[in-house]
C-alpha cells in the first residue's frame, strides 16, 4: 500500500457478507512491528484533523447494508474518543446493527469495553484480528506479530474473525489449508490477504502464491464465510504501493 494518502476512503462490499467500509485514520498502530506490514505509516498525531477527515468519510455512510466495517491502519483504540462516538452516532442514525473493527493483541482488554459502549445503541460488534497465521514459531519469529502464547483457542475468546497472510516463502499447502481449517472451525469468518510487494523487505514468494491460486483459491471462493483479496485494494480501500 503506497505510504501516501490514501485516495479512497470509503467502498461498498456488495458480494460476500455485505457491508460498507471505511478506511478511517487514527493515531497510528502503537504495534508496528510486523515485518509485512507498512499500511501503519497511514496515521496522524493531531487528533483534530484526523475526526475532520473521519467525520468526512462517515458522512458517505448510507447504511445501505446495515453493516458497516471501519478499518484504520492499526486497531480501534487509535482512533479518537470523537470519532468513536460519531461512529456510533452514525450506526444507530443509519441503523446499522453490524460494525466491524480490527484489533491488534496487545489491546485485547479493551474490546469488552468497545463492545458494551456500541451494545448501548443496540449495534454489535464484531472484532477482526489479524493473526496471519496459527503457526505460532512462524508467527513470531518471520512476521514479528506479537501473540506469543496466545492459542487459537484463547484467541477466539477475544475475535471474532481472523486475517490470514499467504504467500510467503515458508509457507506450503498443507500450512495455508490448516490455518483456513482451524479459522473455520473457531471463527465467524476469515479474510485471506495474499502478500503483495510493499516498502518492506517482506517480498510475496510467487511459488506460494501459485499454490494457493491453484489449489486452494478455487476450494474456498465461494465460501460465504471467507473473504479473500489477492490484491490489498480489492475492498475498494487504500492504494496499491507504486
Ligand atoms: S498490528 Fe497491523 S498495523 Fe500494526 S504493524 Fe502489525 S499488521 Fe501493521
Amino acid at each position: 500500500m503506497s505510504i501516501q494518502e490514501p485516495s479512497n476512503r470509503y467502498s461498498v462490499i456488495r458480494e460476500k457478507n455485505p457491508r460498507e467500509i471505511l478506511l478511517l485514520r487514527g493515531s497510528g498502530c502503537k504495534w508496528r512491528r510486523c515485518t509485512f506490514c507498512d499500511y501503519h505509516l497511514d496515521f496522524s498525531r493531531d487528533e483534530e484533523a484526523n475526526f475532520h477527515l473521519n467525520q468526512a468519510e462517515l458522512a458517505k455512510v448510507t447504511g445501505c447494508f446495515h453493516r458497516l466495517e471501519v478499518i484504520n491502519s492499526g486497531s480501534f483504540c487509535d482512533l479518537d474518543e470523537k470519532t468513536l462516538r460519531l461512529i456510533r452516532e452514525v450506526c444507530a442514525e443509519k441503523r446499522i446493527r453490524e460494525l466491524h473493527f480490527e484489533c491488534h493483541w496487545m489491546h485485547k482488554d479493551a474490546i469488552q469495553a468497545a463492545r458494551d459502549f456500541f451494545a448501548e445503541k443496540g449495534i454489535c460488534l464484531k472484532i477482526k484480528m489479524g493473526v496471519e497465521t496459527f503457526d505460532e514459531e512462524f508467527r513470531e519469529k518471520v512476521l514479528q506479530k506479537g501473540i506469543a502464547a496466545a492459542s487459537p483457542r484463547e484467541i477466539a475468546k477475544y475475535a471474532d474473525e481472523v486475517c490470514l497472510l499467504f504467500g510467503l516463502t515458508g509457507q506450503t499447502f498443507t500450512s495455508m489449508k490448516s490455518d483456513i481449517e482451524t479459522g473455520l472451525s473457531l471463527f465467524e469468518r476469515i479474510c485471506i490477504n495474499v502478500m503483495v510487494e510493499n516498502s518492506t523487505k517482506m517480498k510475496p514468494d510467487r511459488d506460494v502464491i501459485r499454490i494457493f491460486a491453484q489449489n486452494l483459491y478455487p476450494v474456498y471462493i465461494e465460501n460465504e464465510r471467507v473473504d479473500i483479496l489477492m490484491e490489498n485494494t480489492e475492498f475498494g480501500v487504500g492504494d496499491k504501493y507504486e
